[in-house]
Protein backbone atom coordinates (compact mmCIF):
# COMPACT_ATOMS: atom_id res chain seq x y z
CA UNK A 1 0.00 0.00 0.00
CA UNK A 2 0.86 3.68 -0.57
CA UNK A 3 0.55 6.49 2.12
CA UNK A 4 1.41 9.80 0.74
CA UNK A 5 1.89 12.88 2.65
CA UNK A 6 0.51 15.37 0.86
CA UNK A 7 2.16 18.63 3.51
CA UNK A 8 0.79 21.30 1.24
CA UNK A 9 1.51 24.70 2.16
CA UNK A 10 3.05 23.82 5.63
CA UNK A 11 6.04 22.67 7.05
CA UNK A 12 9.91 24.09 7.96
CA UNK A 13 12.99 22.40 8.64
CA UNK A 14 12.10 21.13 11.86
CA UNK A 15 9.37 19.08 10.29
CA UNK A 16 11.44 16.68 8.31
CA UNK A 17 12.34 15.16 11.87
CA UNK A 18 8.90 13.57 12.17
CA UNK A 19 9.70 11.30 9.16
CA UNK A 20 12.19 9.67 12.16
CA UNK A 21 9.27 7.43 13.42
CA UNK A 22 7.91 6.21 10.57
CA UNK A 23 11.77 5.33 9.18
CA UNK A 24 11.35 3.20 12.46
CA UNK A 25 8.12 1.80 11.84
CA UNK A 26 8.92 0.43 8.32
CA UNK A 27 11.63 -1.54 10.12
CA UNK A 28 9.19 -3.95 11.41
CA UNK A 29 8.31 -6.87 9.26
CA UNK A 30 5.12 -5.79 9.12
CA UNK A 31 5.46 -2.80 7.65
CA UNK A 32 8.37 -3.37 4.95
CA UNK A 33 6.34 -3.64 1.69
CA UNK A 34 4.65 -0.48 2.24
CA UNK A 35 5.39 2.93 0.33
CA UNK A 36 6.02 6.18 1.70
CA UNK A 37 6.16 9.27 0.09
CA UNK A 38 6.55 12.87 1.62
CA UNK A 39 5.28 15.24 -0.50
CA UNK A 40 6.19 18.62 1.47
CA UNK A 41 6.99 22.20 -0.01
CA UNK A 42 9.36 22.73 -3.08
CA UNK A 43 11.30 24.88 -0.71
CA UNK A 44 12.38 21.48 1.61
CA UNK A 45 12.58 18.90 -1.10
CA UNK A 46 15.89 19.27 -1.26
CA UNK A 47 17.44 19.27 2.42
CA UNK A 48 14.23 16.08 3.20
CA UNK A 49 15.99 14.46 0.48
CA UNK A 50 19.41 14.63 1.51
CA UNK A 51 18.59 13.35 5.33
CA UNK A 52 16.86 10.43 4.39
CA UNK A 53 18.40 9.20 1.07
CA UNK A 54 19.45 6.40 1.98
CA UNK A 55 16.60 5.81 3.45
CA UNK A 56 13.37 3.77 2.06
CA UNK A 57 11.22 7.41 2.07
CA UNK A 58 10.79 8.45 -1.06
CA UNK A 59 9.86 12.30 -1.94
CA UNK A 60 7.99 14.08 -4.35
CA UNK A 61 6.46 17.57 -4.93
CA UNK A 62 2.63 18.86 -4.81
CA UNK A 63 3.13 20.30 -8.21
CA UNK A 64 4.96 21.67 -11.70
CA UNK A 65 4.78 23.87 -14.07
CA UNK A 66 3.55 22.29 -17.59
CA UNK A 67 6.48 23.94 -19.55
CA UNK A 68 9.63 20.97 -19.65
CA UNK A 69 11.82 23.45 -20.62
CA UNK A 70 13.84 26.13 -18.75
CA UNK A 71 12.20 29.25 -19.27
CA UNK A 72 11.01 32.46 -18.51
CA UNK A 73 8.25 31.23 -15.89
CA UNK A 74 8.91 33.87 -12.81
CA UNK A 75 8.38 32.03 -9.84
CA UNK A 76 7.63 28.47 -11.19
CA UNK A 77 9.14 25.25 -10.98
CA UNK A 78 9.27 22.56 -13.63
CA UNK A 79 9.99 18.93 -13.58
CA UNK A 80 13.77 19.24 -14.66
CA UNK A 81 13.94 21.12 -11.21
CA UNK A 82 12.04 19.22 -9.16
CA UNK A 83 14.35 15.97 -10.39
CA UNK A 84 17.17 18.01 -9.55
CA UNK A 85 15.97 17.84 -5.67
CA UNK A 86 16.17 14.30 -5.89
CA UNK A 87 12.52 14.19 -5.70
CA UNK A 88 10.81 11.03 -7.85
CA UNK A 89 7.09 11.58 -7.69
CA UNK A 90 4.85 14.43 -8.41
CA UNK A 91 1.53 15.35 -7.43
CA UNK A 92 0.00 16.33 -10.52
CA UNK A 93 -3.92 17.78 -11.05
CA UNK A 94 -4.88 18.30 -7.66
CA UNK A 95 -8.35 19.97 -6.66
CA UNK A 96 -6.38 22.85 -5.20
CA UNK A 97 -4.36 23.33 -8.05
CA UNK A 98 -7.57 23.03 -10.33
CA UNK A 99 -8.99 25.77 -8.76
CA UNK A 100 -6.41 27.83 -9.33
CA UNK A 101 -7.08 27.44 -12.67
CA UNK A 102 -5.36 24.12 -13.71
CA UNK A 103 -7.43 22.65 -17.02
CA UNK A 104 -7.76 19.15 -18.04
CA UNK A 105 -5.28 20.04 -20.54
CA UNK A 106 -2.46 21.95 -18.58
CA UNK A 107 -2.66 18.98 -15.90
CA UNK A 108 -2.09 16.76 -19.34
CA UNK A 109 1.23 19.36 -20.33
CA UNK A 110 2.11 18.80 -16.72
CA UNK A 111 1.79 14.72 -16.53
CA UNK A 112 4.30 14.71 -19.72
CA UNK A 113 6.54 16.52 -18.74
CA UNK A 114 7.05 14.67 -15.72
CA UNK A 115 6.74 11.72 -17.64
CA UNK A 116 9.82 13.04 -19.78
CA UNK A 117 11.60 13.64 -16.97
CA UNK A 118 11.21 10.06 -15.54
CA UNK A 119 8.80 10.87 -12.44
CA UNK A 120 6.15 9.40 -11.28
CA UNK A 121 2.62 11.00 -11.03
CA UNK A 122 0.19 11.05 -8.86
CA UNK A 123 -2.50 11.94 -10.58
CA UNK A 124 -5.51 13.23 -8.55
CA UNK A 125 -9.25 13.23 -9.77
CA UNK A 126 -12.82 13.95 -8.65
CA UNK A 127 -15.54 15.34 -8.53
CA UNK A 128 -16.94 18.57 -6.98
CA UNK A 129 -19.94 18.77 -4.88
CA UNK A 130 -22.35 20.27 -7.24
CA UNK A 131 -21.31 17.90 -10.11
CA UNK A 132 -21.23 14.84 -7.44
CA UNK A 133 -25.21 16.77 -6.68
CA UNK A 134 -26.26 17.26 -10.21
CA UNK A 135 -24.60 13.52 -10.98
CA UNK A 136 -22.27 14.25 -13.40
CA UNK A 137 -19.87 12.08 -11.45
CA UNK A 138 -18.94 9.71 -13.77
CA UNK A 139 -18.65 12.17 -17.03
CA UNK A 140 -15.84 14.59 -15.15
CA UNK A 141 -13.92 11.37 -14.06
CA UNK A 142 -14.00 10.34 -17.65
CA UNK A 143 -13.24 13.78 -18.74
CA UNK A 144 -10.27 14.37 -16.21
CA UNK A 145 -8.36 11.26 -16.99
CA UNK A 146 -8.82 10.99 -20.82
CA UNK A 147 -7.95 14.54 -21.59
CA UNK A 148 -5.36 14.17 -18.69
CA UNK A 149 -4.31 11.25 -20.07
CA UNK A 150 -4.40 12.06 -23.90
CA UNK A 151 -0.72 11.08 -26.12
CA UNK A 152 0.26 9.39 -23.08
CA UNK A 153 1.58 6.14 -23.29
CA UNK A 154 3.44 5.52 -19.96
CA UNK A 155 0.77 4.98 -17.64
CA UNK A 156 2.96 2.48 -15.66
CA UNK A 157 4.54 5.37 -13.89
CA UNK A 158 0.94 6.73 -13.02
CA UNK A 159 -0.64 6.74 -9.63
CA UNK A 160 -4.34 7.74 -9.95
CA UNK A 161 -5.88 9.12 -6.73
CA UNK A 162 -9.55 9.30 -6.29
CA UNK A 163 -9.79 12.90 -4.46
CA UNK A 164 -13.62 13.86 -4.11
CA UNK A 165 -13.35 17.54 -3.66
CA UNK A 166 -16.09 17.67 -1.51
CA UNK A 167 -14.52 14.99 0.96
CA UNK A 168 -10.85 17.14 1.02
CA UNK A 169 -10.36 18.76 4.24
CA UNK A 170 -14.26 18.30 5.31
CA UNK A 171 -14.30 15.59 7.52
CA UNK A 172 -16.22 14.38 5.17
CA UNK A 173 -15.65 10.75 3.30
CA UNK A 174 -18.04 8.89 0.33
CA UNK A 175 -20.62 5.86 1.70
CA UNK A 176 -18.60 2.78 0.79
CA UNK A 177 -21.06 1.90 -1.93
CA UNK A 178 -20.45 5.21 -3.59
CA UNK A 179 -16.60 4.84 -3.47
CA UNK A 180 -16.42 1.49 -4.38
CA UNK A 181 -18.46 2.28 -7.50
CA UNK A 182 -16.46 4.90 -8.34
CA UNK A 183 -13.31 3.31 -7.83
CA UNK A 184 -14.57 0.47 -10.45
CA UNK A 185 -15.34 3.06 -12.78
CA UNK A 186 -12.25 4.84 -12.41
CA UNK A 187 -10.93 1.29 -13.17
CA UNK A 188 -12.63 0.79 -16.35
CA UNK A 189 -12.14 4.12 -17.97
CA UNK A 190 -8.58 3.39 -17.39
CA UNK A 191 -8.23 0.41 -19.26
CA UNK A 192 -10.58 1.42 -22.13
CA UNK A 193 -7.46 3.95 -22.68
CA UNK A 194 -4.77 1.32 -22.09
CA UNK A 195 -4.91 -2.17 -20.88
CA UNK A 196 -1.92 -2.02 -17.99
CA UNK A 197 -1.88 -4.52 -15.60
CA UNK A 198 -1.68 -3.53 -11.90
CA UNK A 199 -3.11 -0.21 -11.93
CA UNK A 200 -3.12 1.90 -8.61
CA UNK A 201 -5.40 3.72 -7.45
CA UNK A 202 -5.56 5.84 -4.09
CA UNK A 203 -7.91 7.18 -2.15
CA UNK A 204 -7.47 10.66 -0.67
CA UNK A 205 -10.13 12.84 1.24
CA UNK A 206 -10.31 13.18 4.86
CA UNK A 207 -8.14 10.18 5.79
CA UNK A 208 -7.32 9.83 9.60
CA UNK A 209 -6.65 7.02 12.62
CA UNK A 210 -10.51 6.92 12.85
CA UNK A 211 -11.66 6.03 9.23
CA UNK A 212 -8.17 4.57 7.77
CA UNK A 213 -9.50 0.78 8.90
CA UNK A 214 -12.58 0.53 7.18
CA UNK A 215 -10.77 2.11 3.80
CA UNK A 216 -8.34 0.26 4.13
CA UNK A 217 -10.29 -3.05 3.70
CA UNK A 218 -11.74 -1.73 0.21
CA UNK A 219 -9.99 -3.96 -2.16
CA UNK A 220 -10.09 -1.44 -5.00
CA UNK A 221 -7.81 0.95 -3.10
CA UNK A 222 -4.21 0.75 -3.08
CA UNK A 223 -3.22 3.57 -0.03
CA UNK A 224 -3.93 6.84 0.77
CA UNK A 225 -3.11 10.66 -0.26
CA UNK A 226 -3.10 12.17 3.05
CA UNK A 227 -3.23 15.90 3.86
CA UNK A 228 -3.99 17.00 7.02
CA UNK A 229 -3.49 14.15 9.21
CA UNK A 230 -0.18 13.50 7.32
CA UNK A 231 0.86 16.65 9.48
CA UNK A 232 1.19 14.58 12.87
CA UNK A 233 3.47 12.20 12.45
CA UNK A 234 1.30 10.24 15.25
CA UNK A 235 -1.58 10.49 13.06
CA UNK A 236 0.30 9.54 10.20
CA UNK A 237 1.76 6.03 11.97
CA UNK A 238 -1.75 5.86 13.52
CA UNK A 239 -2.92 5.47 9.61
CA UNK A 240 -0.62 3.51 8.34
CA UNK A 241 -0.86 0.83 11.47
CA UNK A 242 -5.18 0.46 11.17
CA UNK A 243 -4.40 0.05 6.83
CA UNK A 244 -2.25 -2.75 7.56
CA UNK A 245 -3.04 -6.29 9.70
C1 LIG B 1 -5.43 16.27 0.00
O1 LIG B 1 -5.25 17.47 0.06
O2 LIG B 1 -4.97 15.62 -0.95
C2 LIG B 1 -6.19 15.63 1.05
C3 LIG B 1 -6.61 14.40 0.86
O3 LIG B 1 -6.42 16.38 2.18
P1 LIG B 1 -7.13 15.89 3.53
O4 LIG B 1 -6.53 14.54 3.88
O5 LIG B 1 -6.76 16.93 4.53
O6 LIG B 1 -8.57 15.79 3.26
Amino acid sequence: MYFIANWKMHGNARYIEKANSVIKLLKIRKYKNIKIIYCPPYTLLKTFFDKYKNSNISIGSQNCHPYSDFGPFTGSINSKLIKSTGSKYIIIGHSENRNDGDTNIIINKKIKSALRENLKVIFCIGETLTEKKKNITNKILKKQISIGLKKIKKFQNIIFAYEPVWSIGTGLVPKRNELIKNLKFIRKTILNLSNIKNIKILYGGSVNPNNAKKLAEINEISGFLIGGASLNAKNFIDIIKKSIN
